[in-house]
């Protein structure tokens, strides 16, 4: 999973696709760039390095850019070499001159990614420097624009859009910018990755900076929590497969029939409410928050039951620091059940899962966390989490509560098992690293030694979210795009492991 924005309208574009970054840091702490455009210089600005927002972009390196539209992207590897050079390569954007000044960044995966590397390089006579599938989605699109002319005219960028959608099989969305001639976004016709657009108008300042303005600001985001703190009303969610376009006078031009026409159905990932998203965003009119709390009240009534029939007894809901808190706090109003916060973070460590080795994540939860003895020697701790993938943090945590002197150690999560690997830019694509993909459910438990565990069920987390149109590929196997060339990018994932 990654993060992107993009800015058009504004002279602060690089600013606030800067200060968007910052907002999104969450969702990839790998690497980050930007790319800005400047209609009067005629120019592309662009920086990117590893690390995260606020180191790569120094006061010194924003000063350099200026532009009335810009793009930017913070990353998070799913698949790619770890060695610097070659990571290096992989970061975002990337831009192409042929036929067009051509800058991209996207949020994703591309599951046919080697076979549509294989015909560009053997039936097109590209060549690719990265890892990355945006490099060939860049190849795509703009193959596809070669032979059209007036490529602002947008009937044709959309159907070269069309064309890419045709042949890139995945969850992605999309920012883009065409030299001189707007920015444009589009997001995979299932609508797998989320993508939001915003407006405002421009204050006097930003008229009076560029006084062939556009009146508007528009601003795409991964969420809206980065709309709302640069000042953007939400319009809408890009529709699944919608092809946006904004052209250099500032006019918006946008297709949703590619979807529609071919009655692909949508299905938003699951993991955004479950993990991913910032809680204070809202994600195809679902506040993040309000799905959250519901996964702790609808959690309650399956822990009620065991509570019941005597099987548990919980003395305190104790949530795993961060995502499972607003949780914690529903299913602990809901058991009425006294709620304390006993594992401390150390906020200075970065999310375990979303680092990409083992020995890194290893070290990572033994940093992380410090669990108050005090408060836990005693009593029976109802552990709730977002999700358990590895298994490996929470078989950690359970025996640090247990050293701690916890009496029974019951362990809840707000989502069902894990058995499936992702292909659409969550980093769990093989199947021997996810803890529940050849264990039942007492297996699981066992293994991470807890007295009983809780999976939050698939019906109750559909409900708390609050439609079906979901992704949930990685709880039931039920991929909505085309995996059959996935053992490549799986066996691929695991050798830059290795
Ligand atoms: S497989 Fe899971 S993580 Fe991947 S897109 Fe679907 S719901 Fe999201």
């Amino acid at each position: 999973m990654c993060g992107i924005v993009g800015v058009f309208g504004t002279p602060f574009s690089f600013q606030e696709v800067y200060q968007g970054l910052l907002l999104l840091q969450h969702r990839g702490q790998d690497a980050a760039g930007i790319l800005s455009y400047d209609f009067d210089s005629k120019n592309f600005h662009h920086y990117k390095e590893l690390g995260l927002v606020s180191d790569v972009f120094s006061p010194e390196i924003l000063a350099g850019f200026s532009g009335q539209m810009a793009i930017a992207h913070t990353r998070y590897a799913t698949v790619g070499p770890k060695n610097p050079i070659d990571s290096k390569r992989d970061i975002q954007p990337m831009t192409t001159n042929y036929p067009h000044g051509i800058g991209m960044v996207h949020n994703g995966n591309i599951v046919n990614y080697f076979d549509l590397k294989n015909h560009l390089q053997n039936e097109k006579r590209r060549h690719l420097f990265s890892n990355s599938d945006l490099e060939v989605l860049l190849n795509i699109l703009s193959d596809g624009l070669k032979d059209k002319e007036n490529i602002h005219h947008f009937d044709k960028f959309q159907n070269s859009v069309k064309a890419l959608f045709d042949q890139a099989k995945g969850g992605f969305s999309v920012l883009g910018i065409l030299a001189d001639q707007g920015l444009f976004a589009f997001r995979d016709p299932h609508g797998i990755r989320p993508l939001i657009l915003g407006e405002r108008k421009l204050t006097v300042e930003e008229m009076a900076a560029h006084p062939a303005h556009f009146g508007k600001s528009y601003c795409l985001s991964s969420e809206s929590n980065s709309l709302n703190f640069l000042g953007y009303d939400v319009v809408r969610d890009l529709a699944p497969g919608e092809i946006l376009f904004i052209d250099n006078l500032g006019e918006i031009f946008s297709s949703t029939d590619y979807s529609k026409t071919r009655n692909i159905q949508p299905k938003s990932c699951m993991f955004e409410y479950v993990y991913f998203a910032n809680p204070e965003s809202v994600l195809e009119e679902k506040s993040v928050y309000s799905a959250r709390l519901d996964f702790g009240k609808n959690l309650a009534g399956e822990v009620q039951k065991l509570i019941d029939s005597g099987e548990i007894s919980p003395d305190l809901v104790v949530p795993i620091p961060e995502t499972s808190r607003v949780a914690a706090i529903s299913l602990s109003e809901n058991l009425k059940i006294p709620y304390r916060e006993v594992l401390i973070k150390n906020r200075y460590i970065q999310r375990s899962f979303i680092l990409n080795t083992q020995a890194s994540r290893n070290r990572a939860v033994q940093l992380k966390l410090t669990a108050i003895a005090s408060e836990i020697r005693g009593k029976n701790i109802l552990l709730l989490d977002d999700s358990i993938v590895r298994g490996t943090t929470s078989k950690r945590i359970i025996e640090m509560v247990k050293e701690a002197g916890a009496n029974e150690v019951y362990f809840a999560t707000t989502c069902p098992p894990i058995r499936y690997p992702c292909y659409y830019g969550v980093d769990f694509p093989d199947p021997k690293e996810l803890v529940a993909s050849s264990r039942s459910t007492e297996e699981v438990q066992d293994y991470l030694g807890a007295t009983k565990l809780i999976y939050l069920s698939e019906a109750s987390l559909i409900k708390s979210i609050g439609k079906e149109s979901l992704c949930m590929a990685c709880v039931n196997g039920c991929y909505p795009v085309d995996v059959s060339s996935a053992q490549k990018f799986q066996d691929m994932r695991s050798l830059h492991r290795e």
